[in-house]
């Protein structure tokens, strides 16, 4: 058994949880929710794990992008699901204007 459970700050319990991360550009400001994390039921010290910390890396380069004063977006929302919805709504878009 690892003891990985344990917080090294306080040695207090590291729980599963979700946690709001929040990235500030100096002119714009990230925020993502539903974030999953490992949270010490003590302090409250937040780790994220390495995919984890990938995807956000995505997201918060696709936000940038996006170039608005503040972007708020749900981590469960950026699944292949609501890619999948945005590109089809953008395919119908597509239709509507060839039609004119
Ligand atoms: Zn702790």
């Amino acid at each position: 058994m690892k003891s990985s459970s344990k917080c090294p700050i306080c040695n207090g319990e590291k729980e599963f949880s979700t946690t709001t991360f929040t990235v500030d550009l100096g002119t714009n400001l990230i925020v993502v929710r539903n974030t999953p994390a490992t949270v010490c039921s003590v302090c409250g010290e937040e780790w994220i794990d390495d995919t984890v910390a990938e995807q956000l890396e995505e997201i918060v380069n696709e936000a940038k992008a996006k170039n608005r004063m503040v972007e708020v977006i749900d981590f469960n929302l950026e699944s292949t699901a609501y890619n999948l919805h945005s590109s089809s709504l953008k395919l119908q878009e597509e239709l509507h204007f060839d039609e004119k």
